[in-house]
């Protein structure tokens, strides 16, 4: 057995798509994780999509100039 790096890890099952990820020591994932176990974690390839989504969102809301 070995270490495979240093600090702690914890695994998470992504609300996105519902699939384990690991969050290591460091991350806001894992200090977001240490503070509420039970809320949503989402994965990096979901996290990424959200807020690429709410940026295209706001794009289209200035360029349309509505809601
Ligand atoms: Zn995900």
């Amino acid at each position: 057995m070995q270490e495979q790096s240093k600090g702690f890890r914890v695994q998470l099952i992504c609300h996105g798509c519902k699939r384990a990820f690991i969050a290591f020591e460091g991350t806001s994932a894992y200090d977001r994780a240490k503070r509420n176990r039970n809320g949503m974690h989402y994965c990096e390839d979901c996290k990424n999509r959200i807020e690429l989504e709410a940026r295209l969102q706001l794009g289209r809301r200035l360029l349309t100039g509505k809601d």
